[in-house]
């Protein structure tokens, strides 16, 4: 067991009273005042707030989750030096071997003692996505929605997220299969209209993957996609917050459809992401990434080499929204998307994931049930 002191807590919300929190066995068990255990740490120049929640995220560290599926568990380890402390490590479209390759190392490779972000199960995005909105996805291993294909595909297979288009010939039926199995499923890379999208909903998805982008866009005559997610007040979605994907203008206005409950962060961050400029994969293909973007050859944008720090940043300066509000879409709101109740908050009996960001917000430590698993070089952290 330990304590520990810290400018601030946010649990998102601030936290008013003493700011001490107590951990053990990997949960936290009190808030606020209280007794010093035996070990207690002073942070008292950093805000304690909950782990940050990836909905998706397709590499980092110079490895591509779909192209090199083994990293998986060696990249988690050091996701939390950007305070990511769960995570949906993201497959994209590809040869449904290399996806179902992928679910195997998420179930048998685990590393004995292993010390990293908790990953739950992987996000699947594709392969039935509608190949007039590819996006950096290669359009020959698009499948048609055949059930056969899914037919091992279950939470506690590792499929945890599943992104499709729901216009396309079957999805109607694959949605309500995995939904009930318990998969969340999520609208993309689709040109389903008003009427499509709302079919969809109605068979079971819960969510969209980077709203605005690879979807139709609004029309004044045909809202599509974007619109009905807007108005579906119980539908999620992620957007990635670079200031490049989606233009300030568009984060505000979905802002403004409770976007404060509704909006997940994502950093759909490719294998540049902790890495210097240069050449790397995104499933079959190569991308180049400078200090802002990640693009294919021809231009298009192709994930992000986006920290959740910045996404953090991007929305408070985009939307004028307070820190707690943005934390939100860092924390809470993920972890409800997602299902897991005793994560994305700071309160007893929560696993104990959560970061100390100083306060130009930089990530000064990382703990991943009551674990310190990154300390920045420069951090000040007493034990005492
Ligand atoms: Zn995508």
């Amino acid at each position: 067991m330990f304590t520990i002191d810290a400018r601030k807590i946010y649990h998102p919300e601030m936290f008013n009273r003493e700011p001490r929190v107590s951990v053990d066995s990997g949960k936290f068990i009190t808030l606020g005042d209280q007794n010093k255990a035996r070990r207690h740490i002073r942070a008292l120049e950093y805000d304690l707030v909950p782990g940050f929640i990836d909905l998706q995220i397709n590499g980092a560290f110079g490895y591509d989750f779909t192209s090199q599926p083994d990293s998986i568990w060696r990249v988690a380890e050091r996701l939390p030096e950007f305070g990511i402390t769960t995570c949906l490590p993201t497959i994209i479209t590809s040869p449904l071997e290399v996806m179902e390759n992928a679910l195997q190392v998420w179930m048998n490779t685990k590393p004995a003692g292993y010390h990293g972000t908790y990953l739950p199960g992987l996000h699947l995005e594709g392969p039935f996505l509608n190949p007039k909105k590819k996006g950096a996805h290669a359009e020959g291993f698009f499948q048609m929605a055949d059930p056969r294909l899914v037919q091992n595909w279950t939470p506690q297979n590792g499929v945890r997220m599943v992104t499709i288009a729901p216009e396309i010939p079957g999805a109607i039926n694959l949605i309500i299969t995995l939904s009930q199995r318990g998969i969340l499923m999520s609208a993309g890379h689709s040109l389903a209209d008003a009427h499509q999208a709302r079919t969809g909903f109605g068979a079971g998805i819960r969510y969209a993957t980077h709203l605005f982008n690879a979807m139709t866009s609004i029309h004044h005559r045909e809202p599509g996609l974007v619109m009905v997610v807007l108005e579906q007040e119980e539908v999620s979605f992620g957007m990635i917050l670079d200031g490049l994907h989606v233009a300030p203008e568009l984060v505000r206005l979905a802002w403004q459809y409770l976007g404060n409950r509704r909006l997940t962060l994502v950093t759909d961050a490719s294998a540049a992401l902790g890495m210097p400029a240069g050449t790397y994969q995104l499933g079959s293909n190569e991308i180049q990434v400078d200090g802002f973007s990640a693009r294919l050859a021809d231009g298009t944008l192709a994930g992000s080499a986006l920290t959740p720090l910045k996404a953090l940043q991007n929305l408070q300066s985009f939307t004028k929204c307070s820190f707690q509000e943005a934390l939100a879409c860092w924390t809470a709101n993920p972890a409800r998307v997602l299902g897991l109740r005793d994560r994305g908050v700071i309160r007893p009996g929560a696993v104990a994931d959560f970061v100390l960001l100083s306060a130009d917000q930089q990530v000064a430590a990382t703990f991943v049930a009551g674990e310190l698993l990154y300390q920045a070089p420069w951090a000040n952290l007493q034990w005492v």
